[in-house]
């Protein structure tokens, strides 16, 4: 099977050219020349832009254990509708992957249901399963995420926030600090990467204590939970890499203080790299009032200052990925209240919608745009080049924007199992035309096409793929120099100034 996409703008993080692309048996066989090997299908992309598939490496598909609220066949469904044609899933499942032997299981099931590639993190519990860690990153784990300052409950296998509900016999109690440091060298030792949510318990515990009553206001959620939780933390987490080598990864970086403490980091030489998710960017406490408990996520959506501050952190590269954190819960769990309903929202639909938006108003550049989404993650998660990039060689995975469209977010129209988006009834700049995994269509304008054939890719991380970040920053420091600020669709991607068809060599 050869497919050819041509007319195409492709959009890599080493610029835009008009290229064509031809693949053949899922790869991508050439790039830019004339094969002379008969093409089976063909896609016309005049007018689009192709970026390398994107990538979401945060979702949360409950599966198994919560699958009333979410289950993997939705979560890969949406994704494929949304343009992601890789996702890579959280390992608080129940059970969560804590071994390799589990890891394997969950990939077989997985394996039967997914609309699109997938790779699995694996759960590091500290100590308490620090002998597999090893074996973990062995079987292709794109990670191993701490959930930092949570137990785990012995009999459910559920992730445990508050403590004092339990009792201790059950918990498998969370990690100190000296715990974590050895879990960092363990990761160090084998390449790996170790991700984090940062959030300091001692100073959330301190902030409710202060308040004194169960939240009553979006106010009293900041409040409860400070933005000093998560750059302590963050501080915490740098001095723990700084003492073991590891490469430790910021999920969900949610505040201003925080960002200034990976800088700090960062500007030191330690390896230590962020995530924030398009609810930061593109909320703020002001929203509240609007979208009400539907917005609570853990660490919360800020003010106005934190999401200028994380935006700056995307352009100039102190943010190396993005993630949805897509975390579907159903509308009675909403609807328990502020201080009840749980914390979490959908996204894995939308993510590229969104920050193809924030592209066509100038916000970043489309450069900026593949190294978030694709290069930069695949780098990160040990996928690349088979993933992120549109080389020779590559899985021929894309997606397809058409820039002058646009896209009303309409809740009702996503694929996941519980369709509650904060982003619904918002009108979107640009429009995810068309998905391509390993060379295959599997969506088109927004709704998923053909059977499910995902596939698990296992990470390769270790010395030989490893990234080095002082190269990553001096690299990608040009990128948005390089590029067209805000791509006008009227001036860079008119197709009336093409030769008419047929007449191009
Ligand atoms: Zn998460």
């Amino acid at each position: 099977m050869r497919l050819k996409i041509r007319n195409g703008t492709l959009i890599t993080t080493r610029g835009q050219t008009r290229e064509d692309v031809v693949c053949h048996d899922g790869r991508i066989e050439h790039v830019g020349e004339t094969s002379a090997e008969p093409i089976d299908e063909e896609i016309d992309a005049r007018g689009l832009l192709v970026f390398p598939g994107f990538i979401d490496p945060h979702v949360h598909s409950r599966d198994p254990g919560l699958t009333h609220k979410e289950d993997f066949e939705h979560s890969t469904r949406a994704a494929a509708a949304g343009g992601v044609t890789t996702l890579l899933e959280m390992p608080n499942a129940i059970p969560p992957v804590t071994s390799s032997a589990i890891f394997e299981d969950r990939a077989a099931q997985h394996g039967r249901v997914a609309s699109v590639d997938f790779g699995l993190w694996g759960l590091a519990l500290g100590t308490a399963n620090l002998e597999e860690i090893a074996g973990l990153f062995q079987a292709g784990a794109v990670g191993v995420k701490l959930f930092w300052g949570y137990a785990l409950h012995r009999v459910t296998q559920t992730l445990v926030y508050n403590l004092g509900d339990e009792s201790a016999e059950n918990l498998i109690q969370p990690p100190g600090n000296g715990d974590v440091l050895e879990l960092c060298r363990e990761v160090a030792r084998v390449g790996g990467l170790l991700a984090a949510h940062c959030e300091d318990r001692g100073l959330i515990e301190a902030a409710e204590r202060a308040l004194g009553h169960p939240i009553t206001s979006y106010a009293e959620m900041l409040q409860a939970r400070p933005d000093t939780a998560e750059s302590v933390s963050i501080a915490i987490a740098a001095e723990l890499s700084a003492a073991s080598g590891c490469r430790f990864h910021v999920v969900h970086t949610s505040s201003a203080r925080g960002i200034q403490a990976v800088r700090r980091a960062q500007a030191e030489g330690v390896r230590l790299t962020a995530e924030t998710c398009p609810h930061y960017l593109a909320f703020s406490d002001a929203d509240f009032a609007e979208l009400g408990v539907m917005m609570k996520v853990y660490p919360p959506i800020r003010s106005q200052r934190d999401q200028s501050a994380l935006w700056d952190a995307v352009r100039d590269g102190t943010i190396e990925s993005l993630g949805s954190d897509h975390a579907p819960h159903t509308i009675e769990d909403k609807a328990l209240g502020l201080a009840s309903a749980p914390a979490g929202v959908q996204g894995v639909e939308t993510i590229g919608a969104v920050m193809v938006d924030a592209m066509l108003r100038g916000q970043l550049g489309a450069q900026r745009l593949a190294w978030i989404l694709a290069e930069g993650t695949a780098r990160l998660y040990g996928l690349y080049p088979r993933k992120g990039a549109l080389e020779v060689g590559s899985d021929a995975d894309f997606t397809l924007v058409d820039p002058s469209a646009r896209t009303v977010v309409d809740q009702r129209r996503l694929h996941s199992k519980q369709p509650q988006s904060p982003w619904h009834g918002r009108e979107l700049r640009g429009r995810i035309a068309m998905t391509i995994l390993r060379g295959e269509v599997i969506a088109r304008d927004g709704e998923p096409v053909g059977p499910p054939r995902g596939r698990l890719v296992r990470a390769a991380h270790g010395p030989t793929d490893e990234f080095s970040r002082r190269n990553a920053l001096a690299f990608t420091a040009e990128l948005d120099a390089a590029v067209t600020p805000e791509i006008a669709p009227a001036t860079v991607f008119v197709a009336s100034d093409d030769p008419p068809e047929g007449t191009r060599t």
